[in-house]
C-alpha cells in the first residue's frame, strides 16, 4: 500500500501517517502544503521532513507523487485543451475555459464512455475504463502547476458520464474541496449527467448541497431523446423529472438543463414550447450550445450504438439559436445561448473527441 497524495483529504493522509509510522497533522500538512498548494515534488526540502530524515526516507519509497503526463497542447481563442497519457496508455482530454479573471476546468471522469449519445466524440471511442481518483483531480494539478492556470470552476463534464463512476467522482470531490489541499469551493464545481437517475439520487444523499448539478436533455419527447441518448431507453424523461423534482436544491440555487441545439432534429419552435412544459415546476436555468460538427463527419463513427442510418448531424445558425432562445424567455425561462468556446477543438460540452485515445498504446 502507498500514499497517493492526489487520491486522499488531509485527515485521510493523517490517519495514514499515524498508523504507518507514528507521526500525524503535522507531517500530513506540510506534505500538502509542497505539493498541493504549491506543487513543489521535492517535498524533502521543506523543515518537516529535513528534521525527520527517517521519515523522508520512508515516504521517498511510499509516496506516490502526481506524475500526470501531457503529451498534447492545443488553444482556440483561449480556450486550451490538453491530453494527459495515463500510466496504462491510455489518453484523456481536459479543457481550460478562461473567464474574466479566473479559468473553468472541465475534467474527465471516464476514458471513453459507454453512454452512446449520438452527438458525442467521445461515445465514438467505446468506454475504456473508469479513472482513479488521483486521475480525475491529476487534471487539476496539471492545470495549476503545469500549465500555471488560475482556475476558480471546475465541471465535471469531460470524457465519461461521471454518475458511471461514482465512488471515484465522490472521492474526488471531497478531495478537491478540502479547504486544506486544493480548497476547489463546492459552490464552483458542477456534475454535469446525461440523465443517470441513481446518480442524481446518490449526489442528493452526499450531504454537499452547494455543489451544481447539469443535466443534459436535448429532447422533451421521448423518442428524440432515446434516439440522441440511449441513457433514455432505461431513464425515460417522465422517470429524470420525478428525480429532479425530488433533488434537494438550496435556495435560489438552480439545476442546469443542457440542450444542445441540433439543425433539424431538436431545434424546432414546437421542441421549445416542449421543453417549456418539460421543465414547468422545475427550478432550472437553461444552458443552449450550439451543436459543434467534427471535422471528420458523424457518419465516420465506428462504434455499435443504434444509429438512424445517413443521420448526418448538424450544427444550428444564430437565428436558430435566438428563436428557440426567445420562446423559452417568453415562458419565463432563464436562457443562456454558447456557441461553444473552443470550436475548432471539438471542445463543447459532449463533444471531447479521444482523438489521441490510443495512440500512445
Ligand atoms: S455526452 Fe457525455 S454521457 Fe453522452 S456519450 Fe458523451 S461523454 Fe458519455
Amino acid at each position: 500500500m502507498s500514499l497517493n497524495i492526489l487520491a486522499l483529504t488531509c485527515s485521510q493522509i493523517t490517519r495514514y501517517l499515524e498508523k504507518n509510522y507514528g507521526k500525524g497533522k503535522f507531517h500530513a500538512r506540510a506534505l500538502i502544503r509542497e505539493i498541493i498548494k504549491t506543487g513543489n515534488l521535492q517535498f524533502q526540502q521543506a523543515r518537516e521532513f529535513t528534521n525527520s530524515p527517517r521519515l523522508t526516507v520512508q515516504l521517498e519509497q511510499d509516496l506516490l507523487l502526481p506524475s500526470m503526463e501531457i503529451i498534447d497542447q492545443q488553444e482556440d481563442s483561449g480556450t486550451l485543451k490538453f491530453v494527459t497519457k495515463l500510466k496504462d496508455g491510455l489518453t484523456i482530454e481536459s479543457v481550460i475555459i478562461p473567464m474574466k479573471h479566473y479559468s473553468t476546468l472541465c475534467v474527465s471522469t471516464q476514458a471513453g464512455c459507454r453512454m452512446g449519445c449520438i452527438f458525442c466524440e467521445t461515445a465514438k471511442q467505446g468506454f475504456h475504463r473508469n479513472l482513479a481518483v488521483d486521475e480525475i483531480t491529476g487534471q487539476l494539478f496539471s492545470a495549476r502547476f503545469t500549465l500555471q492556470k488560475k482556475i476558480k470552476n471546475i465541471v465535471f463534464m469531460g470524457m465519461g458520464e461521471p454518475f458511471d463512476n461514482l465512488d471515484s467522482l465522490f472521492q474526488a470531490i471531497r478531495v478537491l474541496n478540502d479547504p486544506r489541499g486544493f480548497d476547489m469551493a463546492l459552490r464552483h464545481m458542477t456534475v454535469s449527467t446525461c440523465g443517470v437517475i441513481p446518480g442524481i439520487e446518490s449526489l442528493a444523499r452526499q450531504g454537499m448541497p452547494q455543489i451544481n448539478l447539469a443535466v443534459s436533455i436535448n429532447s422533451a419527447s421521448d423518442k428524440t431523446r432515446s434516439m440522441l441518448m440511449p441513457v433514455n431507453q432505461r431513464y425515460s424523461l417522465g422517470k429524470l423529472k420525478q428525480a429532479l423534482l425530488a433533488y434537494p436544491l438550496m435556495s435560489r440555487r438552480v439545476i442546469l438543463i443542457e440542450y444542445i441545439l441540433i439543425k433539424g432534429i431538436n431545434d424546432s419552435p414546437k421542441d421549445a414550447e416542449k421543453l417549456v412544459n418539460y421543465l414547468s415546476g422545475l427550478t432550472v436555468r437553461v444552458n443552449l450550445i450550439a451543436y459543434n460538427p467534427p471535422d471528420h463527419g458523424i457518419s465516420s463513427a465506428g462504434i455499435s450504438r443504434k444509429r438512424p442510418q445517413n443521420l448526418s448531424l448538424q450544427s444550428v445558425d444564430d437565428n436558430a439559436m435566438h428563436q428557440f432562445a426567445a420562446i423559452l424567455e417568453a415562458k419565463g425561462l432563464f436562457v443562456v445561448k454558447r456557441w461553444a468556446k473552443g470550436r475548432s477543438l471539438q471542445a463543447g460540452c459532449g463533444q471531447l473527441s479521444g482523438k489521441n485515445l490510443h495512440q500512445s498504446m
